[in-house]
């Protein structure tokens, strides 16, 4: 049993008050004890109070922790509860003491740092601190560490006593996460005020720590320790009546009041001897219900009272140093917590063993039995898929070569292969990619095999032009033949010709006879118009030689030699005429007569020669205008088989063009479907590793269990009360 730890700070006067006060303070502090004067000097007997400690004006936030609340945070690590409040009028002190400043940290700020400080220097237990942030106001509770809960209720468990329902509890590893956490919760608590201070002085502010701990070795034997630490910023205890308010105010001050009201009323009741103490009213308000351990209870508690010096704050001060006068009177019982809270935690734990054995022999293994079975259909599903794949890139890739063989022997009649139905099964995507290939290709091949029938056409109509052709170069060579067997007969024309004129001169040598003069006169012609025949045909030979068929010079020479010939020959048969006439005029001798025969004979020859010359040369005249007809019928033909020959390379190159594209869309499908097929695997790979970590996790989990039954039959044995 141990009294409750009341210790009194004045704080220093405001620069104001100190200046029209003449800055003698009423309330002197001597040792443990304060008392207030009057401004003579004078001590009232009645107002003199001793305490655990009294802090004066000059007493720092170091000092206070050190003498006030440091064995009280030493005990908490140790496995006692601890609780500490701040109770004083607004303006008094409380947040300077329990918040402090960054040059002057309050209580709050130093108890963490020293909790954590002193964990560092016990070696053997290890430990689990987690932290939480609340504010009561108007009788609500709200939580400082996550904005959302507000309102939350208080709910009681026969193991875990008193506690906050939904109140954010904030695992901490550091001071630096707590301070941090601190802070935020300061933020929150001023979310939408519009006066900070009228909210500070009618809110309670509760910082609580649990500090949870166990021995690290043996620790399947040793108890596990969980003591609270409160640590509590109180609203201003001044009295309704001061706040001098109605409407809402007075509300509040009423709240206030109601709080710190049952605080006093439960303080006063716990100060009372045991033997006048009657029910204790902790359940009649929040805070009280809170903290009722602190108060009469299991734990080590201290009060700082916190008074204003000024003298209009006289009665305020008077208040408090009552109040904290009869908790000065309270005992509490405070005992480590693992003895008590270690039965409740093996009834706890015995609980959750049962809930584990149910989870796992019941419907939770069923749920697990499900899981892994759902995992290995899945695994089941993928391999069938993948096997699919496979089986449908197998495919493609013979397809693509049937492609690609086509592309290299486009007179090979190629029949568009019907796709497999494999392909159905596939992919939705990559089925409509084969499906769009399909069909392009089929097209494809459609328009090729069509282009293939025009080319076999068109080569079929250039062989026979070509046949004809070689016919009409026949012909050709042929006529060809004409003049050089036209000149031959001119020759030997020319050959007669000689001979009658080397008969003809023999004649004149012997006798001097006209018609002898005459004949070779026409002897003398007929030689020139051979001699012209002979230097015609052998410019047109010259000219064959050195021209194509074609070669339009060549037919008009014709013409002129025609021409040429016929002028001849009528001047040749006029002049044959005229010389008959001459004949008949003189007197005929019997030589003349048979000479005359003689010529007359060979002139009807030549006059016979010359017909079938000119008939030859009009037959060669018309042959000739045939075949450049024909010739020129030929050429447009030929003209218009490049042509067609032109579109059709420019249609197969177009087309060879597509086909490539295609081939190479073809190629990017089938890198799809690799990579595709690899992610699957991969996902495999990843379903395999998940079912492989959960089998372990299940293995680990039997294990656990298994532990927990050996530690359960153990302990059992041990205290056969359990059962
Ligand atoms: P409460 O929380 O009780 O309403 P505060 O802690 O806010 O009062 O103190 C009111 C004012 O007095 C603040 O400006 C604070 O800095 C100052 N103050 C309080 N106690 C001390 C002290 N011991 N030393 C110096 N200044 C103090
Ligand atoms: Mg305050």
């Amino acid at each position: 049993m141990e009294k409750i730890c009341v210790a009194v700070r004045v704080r220093p006067p405001t620069p104001e008050s100190s200046s029209s006060e003449n800055g003698s303070s009423l309330w002197k502090v001597e040792d443990n004890r304060i008392s207030l004067h009057k401004s003579l000097d004078t001590p009232i007997s009645t107002a003199s109070y001793a305490f655990d400690h009294v802090f004066d004006e000059r007493s720092t936030n170091a000092c206070v922790y050190e003498l006030l609340t440091k064995d009280i945070i030493h005990a908490a690590v140790e496995g006692f509860n601890g609780t500490a409040f701040a109770y004083g009028q607004t303006s008094s002190g409380k947040t300077f003491t329990m918040t402090g400043f960054e040059t002057d940290p309050g209580i709050i700020r130093r108890s963490v740092r020293d909790v954590f400080e002193r964990i560092q220097m016990i070696s053997d237990r290890e430990f689990l601190i987690r932290v939480s942030y609340m504010e009561i106001y108007n009788e609500e509770i709200n939580d400082l560490l996550a904005v959302e809960n507000q309102r939350l209720q208080i709910h009681e468990h026969l193991e875990r006593g008193v506690f906050v329902a939904g109140l954010k509890e904030e695992i901490v590893s550091d001071a630096e996460q707590i301070l941090k956490l601190l802070d935020s919760g300061e933020v929150n608590r001023h979310f939408g005020e519009t006066n900070m201070n009228v909210h500070s002085s009618r809110s309670h502010t509760i910082f609580r720590m649990v500090i949870e701990s166990r021995g690290k070795e043996n620790s399947s034997t040793d108890a596990i320790r969980v003591s609270v630490l409160n640590l509590v910023d109180l609203a201003g205890s001044e009295r309704i009546a001061k706040t001098g308010a109605g409407g809402v105010r007075l509300t509040e001050g009423k709240y206030i009041n109601k709080s710190l009201m049952i605080l006093g009323n439960v303080i006063n009741k716990l100060s009372e001897s045991s033997k006048l103490r009657a029910h204790i009213p902790y359940r009649d308000s929040k805070l009280t219900r809170i903290l009722q351990p602190a108060l009469g209870g299991n734990a080590k508690t201290c009060i700082i009272c916190t008074i204003a010096p000024e003298e209009h704050h006289i009665e305020e001060s008077k208040g408090t140093l009552q109040f904290a006068s009869r908790a000065k009177r309270i005992t509490n019982c405070a005992q480590i917590n693992e003895i008590l809270t270690d039965a409740a935690l093996l009834k706890r734990q015995k609980l959750e063993i049962e809930e584990l054995q149910m989870k796992l022999q019941g419907s939770h293994a069923e749920v697990l039995e499900q899981e892994i079975l759902k995992l290995s259909n899945q695994m089941l599903k993928y391999e069938l898929e993948c096997e699919r794949l496979k089986t449908q890139l197998e495919e493609e890739r013979g397809k693509q070569k049937e492609q690609e063989q086509l592309q290299f022997t486009p007179a090979i009649k190629r029949q568009p292969t019907p796709l497999t139905a494999a392909t159905t099964e596939c992919s939705h995507e990559n089925q409509k990619e084969v499906e769009d290939l399909k069909s392009q290709i089929e097209l494809l091949t459609n328009e090729k095999d069509s282009l293939q029938v025009k080319f076999n056409e068109q080569v079929f109509q250039n062989n026979k032009l070509m046949g004809e052709i070689s016919e009409l170069k026949e012909g050709m060579l042929h006529m060809k033949e004409i003049p050089k067997r036209l000149s031959e007969s001119v020759a030997n024309g020319k050959e007669v010709y000689k001979n009658v004129i080397v008969t003809m001169k023999t004649l004149m040598a012997e006798k001097e006879f006209p018609t002898a003069k005459l004949l070779f006169g026409v002897t003398g012609i007929t030689t020139s118009l051979l001699s012209t025949l002979e230097s015609q045909f052998s410019m047109i030979l010259d000219g064959q030689k050195a021209g194509s068929i074609v070669d339009y010079p060549f037919y008009d020479q014709w013409e002129t030699l025609r021409v040429s010939l016929k002028n001849t020959a009528s001047s040749l048969v006029s002049d044959a005429q005229a010389m008959n006439e001459i004949l008949n005029s003189h007197d005929k001798g019997q030589e003349t007569a048979a000479m005359e025969e003689k010529l007359k004979s060979e002139l009807s020859i030549l006059a016979e020669r010359y017909n079938e010359l000119e008939k030859e040369l009009s037959l060669d005249k018309q042959l000739l205008k045939a075949s450049r007809e024909s010739h020129g019928r030929l050429e447009k033909e030929v003209q218009f088989l490049k042509e067609e020959r032109d579109s059709l390379d420019v249609a197969i190159s177009q087309s060879t063009q597509r086909l490539r594209v295609i081939a190479s869309d073809k190629e990017n499908a089938l890198k799809d479907l690799n990579v595709e097929v690899k992610r699957r695997k991969e996902m495999e790979e990843e379903i395999k590793q998940i079912s492989f970590a959960f089998s372990s996790r299940q293995k680990s989990l039997m294990s656990f269990h298994n532990e927990i039954k050996s530690k359960m039959q153990k302990l059992t044995t041990q205290n056969p009360k359990l059962k």
